[in-house]
């Protein structure tokens, strides 16, 4: 077999990997990126992007459907679903097309085949068209092979009434009925896409509330939003399987030790994902797993095996683009030599439901844990003047800080473009910032931003347009 020699292979083009191989051909290592499927891994293909264009879409059509009061009357809005998807896959393929062109401009070398590693330095590339297999050997190598979702007994994921989180974004048609098996951050947003456009929605998960990662009080605000646009959650259900009667499907659940059927035209099933660190060699080379089969890395990504990292999902919460390309970037720069760490004190966490979660920093649970006597502030939309104006006064921001300094531990909001409004947060935490570094920064009038400070201030005992505590 022929033999190519890379200074750095990196396995993946996800948003681990393909960021770790610009950086890499931007600081002068002769690198090869190789993906077995299309640039840009899940986020791009069949994650981030493309939910978060159906959820747009889906959005304005509800708002629409809910703008009379504002003198506004549009009727209901008719759904070309396939049209849609057309739509969004346009999207995902300008996005995914900018990826190849980004890594080949940078110099490295983009290769589109599955990799194997055969032992220390060796990896195996087999080619989709026949092409002959070549052998890459390489000093480093950068594993970025991502998760994929996790399946459960009695739900074979078929893609058409059974469907993970992939399958239900290439849904072309309306169900009427949506069962979503887990109450966590994809199954949520992806069900409130269907529940704007008219499904009806059943939630059941297994814990005893919705959005787990998320602090309580933010998570209730979505739960009441659900309930109120006509859908159902089902708390401490465990999905166990489902039977066809009368032209649907019925899925069986134990709730509470009761068992009992909910009706579905699609059945989601969103209850986590899988690291994917075995099936391709990283066993001959010995790399550690951890418990729950994620690669163990250190604060450079750097594996227990010299010169070979790990980026992204295949290593550990939180699942998320924004902390994969983090890591592949720290990575290219240990690879060049610079002596850099993963030293990042807050990775940013949106949920993309109705309305947004975002958060930064510590939740109130974690920051009494860790020891710190916390003050928390508070701000409602429903008295910002912009969030009026943009009829949108549901939720809240949260400012966490320690008593003794003030200092802001952790920022959250859940409400409108919460997922915009936390970059002020998690900059705040990155720099170590004071609440009054965040309530004496002159914010933008009217602006959804305004929330954030007077929650700041609203922590200091000196907020402006709500009630304060006594300090
Ligand atoms: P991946 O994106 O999984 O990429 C890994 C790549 O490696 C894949 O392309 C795969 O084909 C390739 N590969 C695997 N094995 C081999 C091999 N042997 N040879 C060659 N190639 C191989 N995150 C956010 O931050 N914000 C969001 O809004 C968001 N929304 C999401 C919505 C959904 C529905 C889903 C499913 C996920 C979402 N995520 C979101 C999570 C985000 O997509 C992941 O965190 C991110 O994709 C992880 O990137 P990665 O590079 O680690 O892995």
């Amino acid at each position: 077999m022929p033999t190519i020699k890379k200074q750095a292979l990196v396995i993946g083009a996800g948003t681990g990997g393909y960021p770790c191989a610009i950086r890499l051909g931007q600081l002068g290592v002769d690198a090869m990126l190789v993906e077995k499927a299309e640039p840009g891994g899940v986020c791009l293909n069949w994650g981030c992007i493309p939910s978060k264009a159906l959820i747009s879409a889906t959005k304005l059509a509800h708002k629409a459907q809910h703008a009379e009061h504002m003198g506004l009357s549009f009727g209901a809005p008719t759904t070309d679903m396939p049209k849609m998807q057309v739509w969004k896959a346009g999207i995902v393929s300008k996005l995914t097309g900018g990826v190849k062109q980004l890594v080949k401009g940078s110099g490295t070398q983009y290769v589109t085949a599955t990799a194997e590693i055969l032992g220390p330095g060796r990896v195996k590339l087999s080619y989709p068209d026949g092409k002959p297999d070549d052998i890459v050997e390489c000093e480093h190598l950068v594993i970025a092979t991502g998760s994929v979702p996790i399946e459960i007994p009695g739900f074979s994921v078929d893609q058409d009434k059974v469907r993970d989180s992939t399958g239900a974004l290439e849904l072309d048609f309306v169900p009427e009925h949506m069962v979503c098996i887990g109450g966590g951050i994809i199954g949520l947003e992806l069900g409130q896409t269907f529940q704007r456009l008219g499904t009806k929605l059943t939630v059941l998960e297994g814990l005893d509330r919705i959005l787990s990662v998320c602090d309580k009080d933010l998570a209730q605000v979505v739960a009441r939003q659900i309930k109120q646009d006509g859908g159902e959650i089902v708390t401490n259900a465990m999905a166990k399987g489902f039977s066809e009667r009368d032209g649907k499907l019925w899925v069986r659940a134990e709730v509470g030790g009761e068992s009992k059927e909910f009706p579905a035209d699609v059945v989601l099933v969103a209850v986590g994902r899988r690291p994917v660190a075995k099936g391709f060699g990283l066993d001959k080379l010995g790399v550690e797993l951890d418990e729950r089969g994620f690669i163990k890395v250190d604060a450079r990504q750097q594996t227990n095996v010299a010169k070979v990292y790990a980026v992204g999902d295949v290593c550990g919460q939180p699942m998320l683009a924004h902390k994969a390309s983090h890591e592949g970037e720290v990575v290219a720069e240990v690879i060049a030599g610079k002596n850099t760490v993963n030293d990042a004190r807050t990775i940013p966490n949106v949920v993309f439901t109705e309305p947004e979660i975002a958060s930064a920093g510590l939740g109130e649970a974690e920051a009494k844990q860790a020891g710190h006597t916390i003050e928390i502030g508070k701000f409602p939309f429903s008295i910002s003047g912009r969030a009026m104006a943009i009829d949108e006064t549901n939720g809240f921001v949260k400012v966490i800080i320690d008593k003794s300094d003030n200092r802001v531990l952790g920022i959250h909001v859940v409400g409108p473009e919460a997922s915009d409004l936390i970059s002020e947060a998690a900059l705040a935490i990155e720099m170590g910032a004071f609440a009054e570094d965040i309530a004496l920064t002159v914010h933008p009038h009217p602006t959804l931003g305004e929330a954030v400070m007077e929650a700041a201030k609203h922590a200091l005992g000196e907020a402006i347009h709500v009630g304060n505590r006594r300090r």
